[in-house]
């Protein structure tokens, strides 16, 4: 078990394999993004390597993000290698599905076990607005390959004032009456240098649900309040499945936090809205021993800070799509 120094249990860890990305979505990067040699990413050995130690620290949920993880070469073959992995419980990936289409089945026959899928919207022009270039007939492609196959599906929406609240988010919520999914609706946290216009972007979640009530009925309040993940849970009267809301910018849930990241160079970073972070790369690279890599992860994890500070308007430097989301 690796504890940190406020008692937080840190199981779970969040891998991003690319920077790199197909769509360029409006709220997560700017649109001259540049991308970073594959000669600076983790390898597959090394990537594997360290799932295998965070797995002997008692991490046992992974999940693979990035950029857009599919665009990782070899990509079946790592989550084989990983749902390989002693102590390896649950393995997930966060995409935006552009290509889940052809993965889907490849990806659950290597021991893929969930899959969060981005669709802020089903309206295409609005889709390909906010993606900058993104097909929505792709994702819904992806979407129902990713049923067939038999993973475990959510599907996130980032809300973006002004775009994707209205309608959009309502279109969005009348799915779960007809499917057993989950509709996350994350807020837009600002980070990087397009956090001013992240701030401008942010629908607080009291705001959506009253829209979402206000066209479809009321929704009640699941697990009495207790998240799933980080999403606060209700349901639709008659729907099969429900709504999510991720509300890191107006009601934190830093107290349950259980997560670390890494990023695809390398990096560990125990807080997604924070720049502190210890570099793993050198020490792989420099021939660290397992033992020694654990003791420098142990070092991190129990430095985790509390929480984040965006209320006190301190954003991290990096864009999302570098961390991982
Ligand atoms: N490319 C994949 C995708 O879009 O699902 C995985 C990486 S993406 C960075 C992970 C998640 O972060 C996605 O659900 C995305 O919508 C969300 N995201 C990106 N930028 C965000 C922001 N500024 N605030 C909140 N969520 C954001
Ligand atoms: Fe790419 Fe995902 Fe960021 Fe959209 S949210 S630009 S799909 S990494």
């Amino acid at each position: 078990m690796s504890l940190d120094r406020f008692n937080r249990n840190i199981h779970y860890l969040r891998i991003s394999l690319t920077d790199m990305c197909n769509l360029r979505c409006v709220y997560c990067m700017p649109e001259d993004m540049t991308f970073r040699p594959r000669e600076e990413l983790l390898q597959d050995d090394e990537l594997v390597r360290l799932v295998d130690v965070f797995a002997r620290m008692g991490f046992d949920k992974f999940r693979l993000t990035g950029g857009e993880p599919t665009l990782r070469e070899n990509l079946v073959g790592i989550v084989r290698r990983m749902h390989e992995t002693p102590g390896v419980r649950e393995l997930a990936m966060t995409t935006n599905g552009v290509t889940l289409n052809q993965l889907a089945q490849p990806l659950r026959d290597a021991g893929l076990d969930r899959i969060n899928i981005s669709i802020d919207t089903l309206n295409p022009k609005k889709f390909r607005h906010l993606t900058r270039w993104g097909r929505i007939e792709d994702v819904w492609a992806g979407v129902e390959a990713a049923e067939k196959a038999g993973l475990k599906i959510k599907l996130n929406a980032v809300v973006v004032r002004g775009q994707n609240d209205q309608e959009d988010a309502v279109d969005l919520a009348r799915l779960t009456f007809d499917h057993p999914w989950q509709i996350r609706y994350i807020e837009v946290m600002p980070m990087g240098r397009i956090s001013d216009f992240q701030k401008t972007a942010i629908v607080p979640e009291d705001e959506l649900r009253a829209t979402i009530s206000d066209a479809l009925g009321p929704m009640v309040l699941l697990n009495e309040g207790k998240l799933d993940g980080e999403a606060r849970m209700f349901r639709l009267k008659d729907a099969q499945g429900s709504l999510g809301f991720i509300s890191a910018v107006t009601k934190p849930f830093c107290a349950g936090c259980n997560r670390a990241r890494l990023t695809a160079d390398g990096r560990l970073l125990l807080c997604l809205l924070r720049d502190k972070e210890f570099n793993l790369m050198p020490h792989l690279r420099n021939g660290a021993s397992d033992d020694e890599l654990m003791a420098m992860i142990e070092e991190s994890i129990w430095h985790k800070p509390w929480g984040h500070s965006l209320a006190q308007d301190i954003r991290p430097t990096r864009n999302m799509s570098e961390i991982g989301g």
